[in-house]
């Protein structure tokens, strides 16, 4: 089956009594037992739901894994693969990670005993000079935020498969891509994560998190984190996570085609220094990209020639929306260094390139007439 069928059809539990089309709402906490020793295969909602199980089963079948797992939100879901670790156990991170994964090693999984290395993920070499023997999982984004730099999947799985004593996992954050343009598993990576808040749901209405694995031990490990730590998904919002994957494929061709546009105008804009987007071709993680993935996804960051500028934006757009998070129809602005980012220490921002004259878009599926006469009159000096 081709994705745009699969993320229509796929997790669609037939209601046997009424046929209903649109996956019920199981709004239920417990299931009653037919007798005893006997389950209907849900015994109570944080160990599983039908509606949670629906979703949870699109997305494992979107990014080719072998079981899914929904959580409370991106952070929830991060949260229970790092309980996969131990104290000693030793991680590489992309340095210009999402904040919150920053902030969650720095202030919440060192105190458990868990140490990391940030590297730029883009060079193999930083990789390999990073690992150490206790070592044992390497977690990606790719492209970063909100830098766009492009790690290459297959290669580092490489790497980390050759690593001794131990293998070590490689873990990818692909909350930027969606499975519509990379699925990591199918490129060697062990598990992969969503902020399933931004384009799997795309309609900046549900924060949600989830977690695909491919090997059946791993689901299983990952599972009973679920089970015994209890940040799951509600049933509510596993509807509106997959109704929003219904539309996925069609929506993210949208948004790639209206953030090329926008890319490839702002480079022609006087005031716009740099544009950092994987479709342009001077992109130099672009031979990568091509590589491993179909598209080049919705959303890219550009820096203005002046600090006075971003606040100039950010006050006078009108269809762009000045607001954090990403990835659904509407169009949104962020200043990374004073939000997203803020949490990561000034000195490494500045050395990241997350600089004051930074703006991020996460560019949506309105007209993209309509996206670029906005930024236009919002950049006017
Ligand atoms: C938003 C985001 C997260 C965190 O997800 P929440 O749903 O906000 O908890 C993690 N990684 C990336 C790349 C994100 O954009």
């Amino acid at each position: 089956m081709k994705f745009a069928t699969k993320a229509v059809h796929a997790g669609l539990v037939t209601d046997k009594t009424t046929g209903a089309i649109s996956t019920p709402i199981y709004q239920t906490t417990t299931f009653r037992h037919p007798e005893l020793g006997r389950s209907t295969g849900y015994d109570y909602s944080r160990t599983q739901n039908p509606t949670r199980k629906a979703a949870e089963e699109a997305v494992a079948a979107l990014e080719e894994g072998h079981a899914g797992f929904a959580f409370a939100s991106g952070m929830a879901a991060i949260s229970a693969i790092l309980m996969l670790y131990q104290p000693g156990d030793h991680l590489i991170i992309t340095e210009d990670c999402y904040g919150g994964t920053y902030r969650i090693m720095d202030k919440i999984f060192s105190q458990f005993g868990l140490t990391v290395t940030f590297v730029d993920t883009s060079s193999l070499e930083e990789v390999r000079q990073a690992l150490q023997p206790a070592t044992k999982a390497i977690l990606l984004e790719t492209p970063t935020n909100p830098l766009m730099k492009i790690a290459d999947i297959r290669a580092i799985t490489a790497i980390a498969r050759q690593h001794t004593p131990q293998p070590v996992h490689v873990i990818v954050d692909n909350t930027f891509l969606s499975p519509y343009f990379q699925q990591p598993l199918t490129l060697g990576a062990d598990i992969v994560f969503h902020s399933g808040t931004k384009y799997l749901s795309g309609h900046n209405d549900v924060v949600c998190g989830l977690v695909v694995a491919g090997d059946p031990a791993l689901c299983e490990k990952i599972g009973f984190i679920q089970n015994a730590t209890g940040a799951i998904l509600g049933p509510q919002d596993s509807w509106l996570l997959l109704r929003g994957i219904k539309t996925l494929a069609i929506r993210s061709r949208q948004h790639e085609k209206n953030a090329q546009a926008v890319a490839e105008w702002l480079t022609t804009h006087p005031s716009v220094t740099k544009v950092y987007y994987p479709g342009l071709a001077n992109h130099p993680g672009k031979e990568i990209q091509d590589a491993q993935a179909s598209g080049y996804g919705g959303m890219l960051s550009f820096t203005v020639d002046h600090p006075r500028l971003p606040a100039q934006v950010l006050r006078k757009v009108k269809v762009l929306q000045f607001a954090e998070s990403l990835g659904g129809v509407e169009s949104l602005i962020t200043f990374p260094a004073v939000q997203t980012h803020a949490d990561i220490p000034a000195d490494i921002r500045e050395r990241l390139g997350i600089s004051d004259c930074l703006l991020r878009l996460s560019v949506g599926i309105e007209d993209v007439e309509d996206i670029i006469a906005d930024l236009a009159q919002a950049l006017e000096q």
